[in-house]
C-alpha cells in the first residue's frame, strides 16, 4: 500500500522517541531522545507508519498517490502541544497595561474589581456566536506558530450557563477546524461577585450543580490556589469530587505564592500542576515523587507581568520533575500565542536547554494532556502531527527570538494551509 503522504530529506528529524513509554520525560531523560539525521517520516491516513534514515526508505510505496513533502535539509518535528491557555473570552484587557506599566500589581487591579472580572462582564454578555469566532480567530493564530493540539479552559463564565457556554464554544471550535482542541473547566478561576466572602460555597455550588452537567464534555477540572482565590484546603476538597466525577485534575499553583497547591494536586494523581514560579523544593520533590504529575511552566507570565521571579526549571529539571512549557493565553496575564518564545524564554530565564525546551512543548506536554499514546512524538502508530521548519538545526529554534520558525504544519496527516481563514 502507498504512502499517503511522504516528508523526506529531513536534515535533522526530532523524535522525541527513545524515553520511557509509561511516563513523562524526567531528569537526563528530558534531553536524551533522538535526533536522526537525513531521514524520513511516511504516513498513511492520520497515522505515521514509518520513520527512518533517507537511505531505508521503501521506495515501491511512494507513488503517483504520494503527497510529498520535501523538507529541503530542514528540521523536522513533532506539531507542538499548548497545553495551557484560556481561549475562549470577549474583549481585551489592554486598558490595564498601562496600569500595570505604572506599577499596579496583577492583585491590585483584581481588588479593585478589573483583571479578570472585566473578562468576565465582558464574556458572559457576549454572544455564543461572537466567543466562538474569537476562539476560530485564536486557533488560526495558533495553528501558523505549529500547534496542533490545545488546551483550552473556562473560566470567565463563573456562573453555571456561561461557563457550560465557554465548554461548548471550546468543543465546537475543535470541531470546526483541524487543531485539536481539550477543554478543560476552570469555573474555580476565582470567586465571582456573587459569592464574595463564601469561597467554599461558590466550590459547593460548582461541584454539586455544574460538574455533573460536563462529564464526558470537559476532559480535565482545574482550579487556581492563590490568595484572593482559593486556598489549598478548598482546592483539595473540590478537586477531590471532581476525582470522584471522573475527571482529570489540574490546578494553577504557586503563581504568586507558596501556597502548597502544587504538591497537593500531585499526590491527588493530577495530570499538571502549572505555574510553579514560587514552587520550593520540598514540595517540587513531592512532585517528582508522583511520577506523572507534570509541572506545566509558563515563562510568558511574569515577563508581561513585569515579575521577577521565574519557575526555577533548572531545579526542577534536576530534581527529576517533569516539566512542560506553555504560554498560559489569556487576556490578562499572558495576550501571546507565541509558543517559541515561551521555549526561548524557558531557555534564558529557566535555565533549560534548547533539547530539554523542546521535549517540553511536545512530548511533555502531551501528558500534561494525556494524550501521550497519541500525540507528541515522531513515532510509528502516533498521530501525523508534523512540522517543518525553516532552521536546519534545532539549536536555532530558541536562538531567533521571537521568531516563528514554522514552514509547513500537517495534522493528522493533511497538510494545512496556513494562509487560509
Ligand atoms: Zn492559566
Amino acid at each position: 500500500m502507498s504512502y499517503s503522504l511522504l516528508v523526506r530529506n529531513c536534515g535533522q528529524l526530532l523524535t522525541l522517541a527513545g524515553g520511557p513509554a509509561d511516563r513523562p520525560l524526567s531528569g537526563p531523560a528530558l534531553a536524551d531522545w533522538q535526533i536522526l539525521e537525513n531521514a524520513f517520516v511516511a504516513c498513511e491516513g492520520e497515522k505515521i507508519v514509518a520513520v527512518g534514515p533517507m537511505a531505508a526508505l521503501d521506495e515501491a510505496r511512494v507513488t503517483a498517490a504520494t503527497q510529498t513533502l520535501d523538507a529541503a535539509g530542514g528540521v523536522v518535528m513533532p506539531g507542538l502541544v499548548e497545553c495551557h491557555t484560556h481561549l475562549v473570552f470577549a474583549g481585551n484587557r489592554a486598558h490595564e497595561f498601562q496600569r500595570k506599566l505604572q506599577g499596579e500589581s496583577y492583585l491590585d487591579i483584581l481588588a479593585a474589581g478589573g483583571g479578570i472580572l472585566s473578562t468576565v462582564r465582558a464574556t458572559r454578555a457576549a454572544p455564543e456566536a461572537e466567543l466562538l469566532a474569537n476562539a476560530l480567530r485564536h486557533l488560526h493564530d495558533f495553528r501558523r506558530y505549529g500547534i496542533t493540539t490545545l488546551e483550552a479552559k473556562s473560566g470567565y463564565g463563573l456562573d453555571c450557563d456561561t461557563e457550560l457556554r465557554l465548554v461548548r464554544v471550546a468543543r465546537e471550535a475543535g470541531r470546526r477546524q483541524p487543531v485539536r482542541v481539550v477543554p478543560t473547566f476552570l469555573g474555580a478561576h476565582v470567586v465571582p461577585p456573587e459569592y464574595w466572602g463564601r469561597a467554599a460555597d461558590y466550590l459547593d455550588f460548582l461541584a454539586a450543580d455544574v460538574l455533573p452537567a460536563l462529564q464526558g464534555e470537559a476532559e480535565f477540572v482545574d482550579i487556581f490556589c492563590e490568595e484572593g482565590a482559593f486556598s489549598a484546603a478548598e482546592a483539595r476538597r473540590y478537586l477531590l469530587r471532581a476525582r470522584a466525577l471522573g475527571f482529570g485534575l489540574k490546578i494553577h499553583a504557586e503563581q504568586l505564592h507558596d501556597l502548597g497547591g502544587s504538591a497537593m494536586a500531585a499526590e491527588l494523581g493530577a495530570v499538571s500542576v502549572d505555574h510553579c514560579d514560587y514552587l520550593n523544593p520540598t514540595d517540587a520533590a513531592r512532585v517528582a515523587a508522583a511520577g506523572i504529575t507534570v509541572a506545566v511552566l509558563l515563562p510568558l507570565v511574569p515577563l508581561f507581568l513585569r515579575q521577577e521571579k521565574y519557575a526555577p526549571g533548572r531545579q526542577l529539571i534536576d530534581q527529576g520533575v517533569p516539566v512542560a512549557v506553555s504560554t498560559d493565553f489569556n487576556p490578562g496575564s499572558c495576550p501571546s500565542k507565541n509558543l517559541w518564545l515561551a521555549l526561548s524564554m524557558a531557555c534564558l530565564k529557566m535555565g533549560f536547554t534548547p533539547k530539554e525546551a523542546l521535549a517540553a512543548v511536545t512530548l511533555n506536554a502531551a501528558w500534561a494532556l494525556n494524550l501521550a499514546a497519541e500525540i507528541g512524538s515522531v513515532e510509528v502508530g502516533k498521530q501525523a502531527d508534523l512540522l517543518v521548519l525553516d532552521v536546519r538545526d534545532y539549536q536555532e529554534i530558541p536562538y531567533w527570538l521571537g521568531e516563528n520558525p514554522v514552514r509547513e504544519v500537517v495534522i493528522g496527516g493533511q497538510r494545512q494551509n496556513l494562509s487560509d481563514h
